[in-house]
This record gives structure tokens, sequence and C-alpha cells, in this order.
């Protein structure tokens, strides 16, 4: 069985866009308890590498890194135990919530643009990306550098996703790394 009810997201999003194909490499940002990483070996992933600042235990078919995803050393250490630039990044992560709702918005929203300025330091070229982001205006923020950087961009609320929660997911696909600027 899956390790998490997030597990239904990915699949839902998987259904619905496409993302997880045969042979990809896959990075599976905030992993633990592993559920999303399940999902992308299930659906046929080659490489799988998750990342969680939570010890995970092992999934069969991935590997399970303990760490900071901003440590400098992560993107490369990534496409090295992938055997190269990934074809679809991950992110389900969420920082833990103060109850103040426009702290814990601004606070997604940092990570999740962590999130991107990670995903296109590892994508190959043609490559996806899926986070989540929470509805309260500011996930807009991060439209325009998405828009520039993957030829598709569209925001999803799978129906496993809590209709209470403002959590919405961005999937991005389409990577063009030669749109991103230089200096920055
Ligand atoms: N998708 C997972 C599943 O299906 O099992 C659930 C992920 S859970 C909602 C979010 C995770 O993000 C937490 O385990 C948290 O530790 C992780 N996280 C938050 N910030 C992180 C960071 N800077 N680096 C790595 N993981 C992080």
């Amino acid at each position: 069985g899956w390790r998490s009810r997030a597990a239904f997201k990915l699949i839902e999003l998987d259904d619905r866009f496409h993302l997880i194909r045969p042979g990809m490499r896959v990075i599976d940002l905030g992993a633990a308890p592993g559920g999303w990483t399940q999902v992308a070996v299930k659906r046929g992933a080659a490489y799988v590498v998750g990342v969680d600042l939570l010890p995970v235990d092992p999934v069969a078919g991935a590997t399970i890194i303990e760490g900071d995803f901003n440590d400098p050393d992560m993107p490369a250490r990534l496409i090295d135990l992938l055997g190269g630039p990934a074809d679809l990044v991950l992110s389900d992560m969420a920082p833990n919530t103060t109850g103040h709702a426009p702290t814990d918005h601004l606070r997604i929203i940092g990570l999740a643009e962590l999130a991107l300025d990670f995903a296109v330091k590892v994508l190959a070229p043609g490559g996806g990306f899926v986070a989540k982001v929470f509805q309260g205006g500011s996930e807009k923020q991060m439209l325009a550098p998405m828009k520039q950087a993957f030829a598709t961009v569209r925001h999803a609320k799978p129906p496993a996703s809590r209709k209470e929660s403002s959590e919405l997911y961005v999937v991005a696909t389409g990577f063009r790394p030669e749109r991103i600027s230089q200096d920055d």
C-alpha cells in the first residue's frame, strides 16, 4: 500500500498530466514518508531519488537521502545519483505551519521558489516540475519566471487535496534552459 494519503494527489496529477514516463529520472523533494517516491517507482520511472530532512524507510527501486535540498552540493549529488540530469522534479514540501495564515503562505511560497531555483539547476531540456503552493496571491510571483523557463504552466487542485485546504499544485512542463537569464 501507499505510505501516505498524499500519494493519491500525485496519482491524480499524473493521471491528468502524464508526468511520469518509463525510463525517466525523477527527484522527489520532501519525500517523507515516501508516498510520492513509491508512486514514481510504480509508474515506471527508471531512477528515483528522494530527499527529506526526516529519515525515510527505504523504498524499493529508489534512493532516499536525508538532508536539506538547499545544501549547495545537493544538485550535483542528485544528478550524480541519477546518472544524469532529471526529467522531472517533484516537490510536495511544506514548511512547519505557524497557524498565522499570511506567514504560512509566505513560507510555503519561499519554499516553492527555492524548489524552482533547484529545479532549473538539475532539469534536462524538456523536463517537468511540480510544486505544492498555497492560494492567497503571492503564488503569482512565481508565475512569470516559470512561464519564462517552461513551455506550459498550469495550476491544479487534485481531488485528494482537502477542499478546505488552500493547497494546490503548480505543474510546469517543457523546460527550456535557454530561456533562463544568465544573471539570476
Ligand atoms: N509527498 C510525501 C509523501 O507522499 O509521502 C509527503 C511530503 S510532506 C507533506 C512534506 C515534507 O517536506 C516533510 O517530510 C518535510 O520534512 C519536507 N521538507 C520541508 N522542508 C524541507 C527541506 N528544506 N529539505 C528537504 N525536505 C524538506
